[in-house]
């Protein structure tokens, strides 16, 4: 079940703060906290969902569209799509997510080492 009181909804619900890289109707991109590159984003859906299947399965096609739309124009705005990023989205105790709302880590601004 989802959790009411993750870092994320609380961001969303502007209970703290957060430094912003872009929002619409549908999704909010702020900075990683600990960044684990130089460039280091993180993209959330507002709707309430815990993971990328709980995103898919639950939001409405035009949502989910509008989110990975909005996905690349801050690939746009961030100016990475030339040199390349990586996109990364946790889920679960294997995954190592440790926040459960659905989220896609957008790395880049350096070479990111290999997964494994
Ligand atoms: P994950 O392990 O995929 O769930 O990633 C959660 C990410 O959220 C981590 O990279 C954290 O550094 C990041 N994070 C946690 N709290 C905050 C916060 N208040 N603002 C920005 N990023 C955060």
């Amino acid at each position: 079940m989802y959790d009411d009181n993750n870092i994320f909804a609380k961001i969303l619900r502007k209970e703290i703060p957060c430094t912003l890289v872009h929002e619409d109707d549908v999704s909010l991109f702020f900075y990683d906290i600990r960044p684990q590159s130089k460039i280091h984003v993180l993209g959330i859906p507002k709707i309430k969902c815990i993971d990328f299947s709980d995103f898919i399965n639950s939001a409405d096609s035009k949502t989910v569209s509008l989110f990975f739309e909005s996905v690349e124009f801050v690939l746009d705005k961030l100016k990475i799509k030339e040199k390349g990023y990586r996109l990364v989205s946790n889920s679960g105790i294997d995954g190592g997510q440790e926040v459960p709302h659905f989220h896609i880590h957008i790395l880049a601004g350096e070479k990111i080492g290999k997964i494994n």
